[in-house]
């Protein structure tokens, strides 16, 4: 059990495409739980590998601590096959501390990939559930929810973000 450190924007690392788990090793079974351990400790419903500094097609999700009855899902190399409708909703992202926005995702989604036993599973995810699939699939292909957003809206984040670190470097 450890819990690893959460790579933040602007590292580069979140900004490239993940590449496919090859074999699903102890190697996997040992990231997969400190994945799960990272993401409980900094109270987050998703994380993907490259935002601990893996770059591999790998990702949790566990809606449990919004109160949704959900199970723990562990996606290796997962695929959306299937999106339906769109829906606006605040997403924040463990990456971007202290940032909320609106994103509009598509309202359900189908998506294929691995468990971590190696085997085939198919989740059709709605709500809370497909949001997350989204983003943490965005997290792989080297998408953060700031590039989902209008450009207007980037600008200003990113103003405001350098100004955040300009000031937390003149206090330490
Ligand atoms: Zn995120």
């Amino acid at each position: 059990m450890a819990i690893l450190e959460i790579k933040r924007y602007p590292e580069r690392i979140l900004k490239q495409k993940t590449a496919p788990v090859g074999t699903i090793n102890g190697a996997t079974q040992k990231l997969i739980d400190d994945m799960v351990d990272t993401m409980h400790a900094a109270r987050g419903v998703g994380l993907a590998a490259n935002q601990v500094g893996i770059p591999q097609k790998l990702c949790v999700i566990d809606l449990s601590l919004r109160g949704e009855k959900a199970p723990l899902i562990v996606l290796i190399n997962p695929i959306i096959l299937e999106r339906e409708g769109v829906i606006e909703a605040e997403e924040g992202c463990l990456s971007i501390p202290g940032y909320l926005t609106a994103v509009k995702r598509a309202e359900r989604v189908f998506v294929k990939g691995l468990n971590r036993e190696g085997k085939e599973i198919s989740i059709e995810g709605e709500g809370l559930l497909a949001r997350a699939i989204q983003h943490e699939l965005d997290h792989l292909d080297g998408l953060l929810l700031i590039d989902r957003i209008s450009p207007l809206k980037r600008e200003f984040f990113k103003r405001r973000y350098k100004k955040q670190m300009q000031h937390s470097k003149s206090e330490t």
